[in-house]
């Protein structure tokens, strides 16, 4: 006897009803993510086309309402082809970015859940304007159904675009708490502008303040490139579709086609390994052997490491532009790890340290300065579970003359990855893998010895300057005494003394 009734919900009402899962839990939280999202978006639609992003924002309360407020983000991107315009901010799990490629959206519902939060919060439609500079600027206004995942478009028109421009305007309504949020925001922010030195940023806050990051290069790193699956890291899922999808007529013709660095050499020794004869068709494997065969891909241990043109690092040079820019240290060391690998996802550490200067010790005791950024992302929550605190927290920091709980020092940790492994769908924080660990771990003790030649350097420079002063003081005494003493009118050039001791 059951009476359990079955049925089965759109995307969009998956994640309405579990919008925290997303980090849309409550309006402080919502306000935040609703910034961040719009951001991402914009970088991601300068940086993958080589344009230097010039991003402004401006967040507006509604007068005479209590908490609405209106977000209205703008940048210089590709923009996007009309026609995609509704389904790209109207469609939850609809994107551009589901390729093996290094970006910041995931799962193509950021932008989306920000916009399904302003509606559920507000009911008022969103704005989306944009061109790709090849045709006019489209204005769409648009509302999300969520019972059937789909774009409503409430409005529509065409405005001329002579000058050829690209880019994108976002804009709505949502319930938020600018106040509690703020801080995080401006932190955000801030840290945005430090890994990526080449942004010009605009902000305007709801009370009218703007905040301003200017770029201090034009230098981009390099795009990242798209590349096929590697084979270490291929799943049930994937080698499935692959399989259904592919026009190769034999197994070994299939993995040179669909795999990442696997050659004829490399297809020919891995079938052996995995028992399957090279000339079968790829779509007479069975169930059984599907599943055997993406076992084997996972164990077989001789495909060539992925290649990390697909990951975009900031590299030494710009961290350290970004980070002077922002923070202004005396001292600053940052480096750029060789690629590794975990599961099959190629990924590329990069960590610096910096001290002194606008840097301020931990504000409580058992705090720790640490800056972690993903794929250029900052990450802002949960700092203390991530993989880059427990890596802090082991090394004996003793050995590079710093205590990190009191003196004015910060860490700076980078992850490019395709794929990141995020402990929550909230993106904040990364979750311990021995090769990530043993990376971050080498980065810091690099900059880390660097840093201590520094402050031994320094600590030295403050022992001879303390002794100088000190004869400076003592010096023209002894040099008139001498002088009397000898029966000389003429004093001895102590001057040419100091100089010498310097
Ligand atoms: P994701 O970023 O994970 O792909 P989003 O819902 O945030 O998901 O965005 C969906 C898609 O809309 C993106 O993949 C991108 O193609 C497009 N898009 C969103 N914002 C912009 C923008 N500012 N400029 C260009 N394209 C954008
Ligand atoms: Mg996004």
């Amino acid at each position: 006897m059951s009476n359990e009734k079955f049925k089965s919900i759109s995307p969009a009402d998956f994640f309405y009803k579990n919008r925290e899962i997303a980090g849309f839990d409550n309006p402080v939280k919502a306000t935040y993510m609703i910034i961040r999202e719009l951001v991402e978006n914009s970088l991601d639609a300068c940086e993958t086309h080589k344009i230097i992003p010039e991003i402004f924002i401006h967040l507006r309360k509604i007068p005479k309402s209590l908490n609405v407020y209106e977000i209205h983000v703008q940048d210089n991107g590709c923009g996007i082809p009309f026609d995609y315009i509704p389904p790209a901010f109207g469609q939850i799990l609809y994107s551009s970015k589901y390729t093996l490629r290094q970006t910041r959206g995931t799962f193509g519902m950021g932008g989306k859940m920000a916009i399904l939060y302003g509606q559920i919060t507000t009911h008022f439609p969103v704005t989306v304007i944009s061109s790709t500079g090849l045709d006019d600027w489209h204005l769409f206004k648009l509302m999300i159904d969520i019972q059937n995942n789909k774009p409503i478009i409430k409005s529509r028109k065409l405005f001329p675009n002579p000058s050829h421009d690209h880019g994108t305007i976002v804009e709505f309504r949502f319930e938020g708490d600018y106040i509690r949020a703020k801080q995080r925001i401006i932190e955000y922010l801030k840290l945005t502008a430090t890994i990526l030195p080449y942004l010009n940023l605009t902000f305007i806050d709801p009370d009218g303040i703007l905040y301003l990051f200017n770029r201090s290069t034009k230098i981009l790193p390099k795009p990242p490139l798209e590349i096929l699956p590697h084979p270490n890291g291929v799943d049930m899922e994937t080698l499935n579709r692959l399989i259904s999808e592919t026009k190769a007529k034999s197994m070994i013709e299939f993995l040179q086609k669909h795999f990442h660095r696997v050659g004829k050499r490399t297809a020919m020794k891995f079938l052996k390994y995995a028992n399957i004869d090279p000339s079968r068709l790829p779509k007479s494997l069975n169930p059984d052997e599907i599943l055997h065969l993406s076992q084997a891909m996972r164990n077989y241990k001789s495909f060539l490491p992925p290649d990390s043109q697909c990951l975009s690092t900031i590299g030494a040079d710009l961290l350290i532009k970004g980070i002077r820019k922002e923070f202004n240290p005396e001292f600053v060391a940052a480096v750029t790890r060789p690629p590794s690998v975990y599961e099959g996802h190629p990924f590329i550490v990069e960590a610096a340290i910096a001290y002194g200067g606008n840097i301020s010790p931990p504000q409580s005791s058992g705090d720790v300065n640490l800056f972690r950024f993903a794929n250029k992302i900052p990450l802002l929550y949960d700092a203390y579970n991530d993989v880059s605190m427990k890596v802090i927290k082991k090394i004996k920091w003793w050995r590079y003359k710093v205590d990190i709980e009191k003196d004015p020092v910060a860490f700076f940790i980078h992850i490019c990855s395709t794929k990141i492994p995020y402990k929550t769908i909230g993106k904040e924080y990364i979750a311990d893998r021995p090769e990530i660990e043993y990376e971050i771990e080498w980065a810091l003790k690099n900059c880390g010895k660097r840093l201590r030649t520094y402050l031994i350097r320094k600590a030295k420079m403050e022992i001879k300057k303390r002794r100088l002063l000190v004869l400076e003081r003592y010096l023209p005494y002894i040099a008139k005494f001498a002088s009397e003493l000898a029966g000389k009118s003429n004093m001895p050039n102590y001057y040419e003394l100091l100089k010498y001791m310097d």
